[in-house]
């Protein structure tokens, strides 16, 4: 399998299933991955739970518990606080309502699943707190990556400058053809007019310069913002993409997980 070029911070991997992208900046504060469609990742939470011990033990989270958290994803900007004993029930009856969760608990990896909408991983380093953000059209206009910083800064005490930002794979500028009606559903965003470009085919989205903007916005450096710049559609070899192989496309897997202390 030939692997495309990520963008300079980011790594191929060798995990047990195949390969995976680290991002190289993020890797010194939080232990995380996005995955390829080599790791077949159910879409519920009952289901094949030998794939979840997989991905645990690729955080070198304990894989004799429930270790991971999944979110039931509806594409806005809500936040889930997880800790090891809401992880620990098991089996997890019920996946928590949100698109973002956050985290600095050690013994607990927080993940989000997508097929061309925008996982974004973050990590304080800091305090060691993470965060696992999904944001398709949707969440991106609800302003998922600034809500994820705000409820850290909350919840942890998260200075903004400390945090270091990882895009993953999504579908990019290249691809990303949207209805006409799209601008006016981003009219909160003063930025929202560079995110939009219209071309031959028609109107084009960029999520990664809106995710990016968005962080900025919430006070991260730039330099600490990393987009892999892979996009999912592009790549039917080693993504899933919604928009390519419709109701069938299976998902990637994003996960990250504070490191432990000392
Ligand atoms: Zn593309």
């Amino acid at each position: 399998m030939i692997l495309p070029k990520p963008t300079g911070e980011f790594e191929w991997t060798q995990e047990s299933w195949g390969s995976a992208l680290r991002c190289t900046a993020l890797a010194t504060t939080a232990r995380h991955l996005f995955s390829t469609r080599q790791l077949t990742i159910p879409g519920s939470p009952t289901e094949d739970t030998a794939s979840w011990s997989v991905l645990a033990r690729a955080l070198d989270l304990d894989s004799s518990r429930n270790a991971l958290v999944c979110l039931r994803q509806v594409h806005r900007a809500g936040v889930f606080e997880a800790a090891a004993e809401i992880a620990a029930r098991s089996p997890v009856a019920e996946w928590p309502e949100a698109d973002i969760a956050i985290s600095r608990d050690a013994a607990v990896g927080v993940t989000v699943r997508a097929a061309d909408c925008v996982p974004v991983l973050l990590a304080d380093r800091v305090t060691g707190a993470v965060s696992a953000i999904h944001a398709g059209w949707r969440g991106t206009a609800a302003g998922a990556v600034g809500a994820a910083v705000e409820a850290m800064t909350t919840r942890f005490g998260t200075e903004p400058r400390n945090v270091v930002a990882a895009v993953g794979p999504s579908i990019g500028p290249c691809c990303y053809t949207v209805g006409e009606e799209l601008p006016g559903k981003f009219t909160s965003h003063r930025d929202a007019q560079r995110w939009f470009t219209r071309t031959r085919d028609g109107l084009r989205l960029d999520l990664w310069r809106a995710t990016r903007d968005q962080l900025e916005r919430a006070g991260v450096s730039a330099g600490n913002v990393h987009v892999s710049g892979l996009c999912t559609f592009d790549h039917p070899g080693i993504f899933h993409s919604y928009r390519r192989d419709g109701h069938k496309a299976g998902r990637l897997v994003a996960a990250i997980r504070a490191n432990p202390k000392g």
